[in-house]
């Protein structure tokens, strides 16, 4: 097993243009960037029922205005993560933000103008064509989506994929179980995939009378390597296991604007225990002294668990919108940004070679040397 070395949860945010509906009813911006410090500075309107300071200022790793291409986050933010799934690391990369700032737009994109997901199809398989040729890899995928705390395969059909259980194996880590994975051979099987999953989405969007803002979506991608040039001792070549989450969250707008009732009501409630969970997580990894983290609390932070203090390479993308009756959740989501940069992930290198076995030589290593000391 190799260890990587403490990495904080990068976290980036990207604001999106206002509206042809905001510039026309002449709102005006409550953020302001400044690229080269990576500063974003928020202003409470004059009109604001909100108290405290008249404005804040915060920085992140990366900032992306309103100009910012969808390449510029790729290969600024995004590249490295899937750099490091590619040779072994698990990375997740997710969207958080109120309804309408862009999360979908930032993960999926459009076909003349793709966004994180399908850049990454791309990336992967040009990374295959030029590994060195005793490298052997397999990609495969799943796409999933967490609604109402239920769990539903979106590359499956069947009835009984849409509350699928949520399994942990010793080795691999958390799962879920019966869960569709579908073997790609080149982007353009992955992007049909991809397709087939959001077309299940809004199918079952129609028939459950919901909107994508109230479910989290996880694209996963694996990535195998089979190094034919390093065997170990029983002369199987070393496996590597790369896995990639990729998380469109439900808005975390709060719900009370909506004025929801009766069902719609407890939706919101189911909708928000995740988006809570994920908080009081991300709150309690930026503590000294974290003691229990409670990620069993729900099935998003339950299936992030590995993203969040755990092993892998992290980034959240804060999707804002700039117009000033956005402020309250714009400051809301900066405020959760903000806490979320904090968080450390120890990344280590997934190899299919017991890594148990490996730690205990070191140990047992370590013992020989105290008991040679103290002879
Ligand atoms: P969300 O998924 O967060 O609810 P969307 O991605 O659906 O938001 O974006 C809402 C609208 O704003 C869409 O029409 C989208 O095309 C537009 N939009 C979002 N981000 C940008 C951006 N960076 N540049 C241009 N348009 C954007
Ligand atoms: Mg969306």
């Amino acid at each position: 097993m190799s260890e990587g070395k403490e990495d904080n949860v990068q976290v980036v945010v990207r604001c999106r243009p206002l509206s042809q509906k905001e510039v026309d009813a002449k709102y005006k911006m409550c953020v302001h960037m400044n690229r080269a410090t990576g500063s974003i500075r928020i202003v409470r309107p004059k009109d604001s029922q909100s108290s405290g300071e008249p404005e804040h200022t915060y920085t992140f790793d990366h900032i992306y205005p309103p100009d910012a291409t969808q390449s510029s986050i790729y290969d600024e933010t995004c590249r490295r993560i899937i750099n490091s799934v590619m040779d072994g690391f698990n990375g997740t990369i997710f969207a958080y933000g109120q309804t309408g700032t862009g999360k979908t737009h930032t993960m999926t994109g459009y076909p003349d103008d793709p966004g994180v997901i399908p850049r990454s199809f791309q990336h992967i398989f040009s990374h295959i064509e030029q590994a060195d040729k005793t490298k052997q890899f397999l990609v495969s995928v799943s796409y999933l989506e967490i609604y109402r705390e239920k769990i539903q395969d979106l590359l499956s059909k069947k009835e009984n994929a849409v509350d699928l259980p949520i399994k942990e194996h010793p080795k691999s880590g958390v799962y879920v179980k019966d869960l569709t994975i579908v073997v790609c051979k080149d982007p353009k099987m992955m992007e049909a995939v991809m397709q087939k999953g959001s077309d299940n989405r809004v199918v079952a969007e129609t028939k459950m009378n919901k909107t994508s803002s109230r479910s989290h979506s996880i694209f996963q991608i694996s990535v195998e390597c089979a190094d034919l040039s390093q065997l170990d001792k029983d002369g199987n070549p070393i496996v590597r296991v790369g896995r990639l989450n990729m998380v469109d969250l439900a808005g975390s707008e709060r719900q009370s604007k909506t004025e929801a009732t009766g069902d719609r009501l407890m939706e919101a409630i189911e909708i928000n225990k995740s988006l809570l969970t994920l908080g009081t997580v991300i709150n309690m990894l930026t503590k000294k002294n974290p003691g229990h983290i409670p990620y069993r609390d729900s099935k998003l932070t339950r299936l992030l668990q590995d993203s969040l203090g755990g092993n892998a390479k992290t980034v959240m993308i804060a999707n804002l919108g700039p117009a000033e009756y956005n402020y309250d959740e714009t400051f809301s989501t900066l405020k959760y940004a903000n806490r979320a940069k904090q968080i450390k992930n120890k990344p280590v290198i997934n190899s299919a070679n017991d890594p148990l076995v490996l730690k205990m030589q070191e140990e047992i290593a370590e013992l020989k040397r105290m008991l040679e000391m103290q002879k």
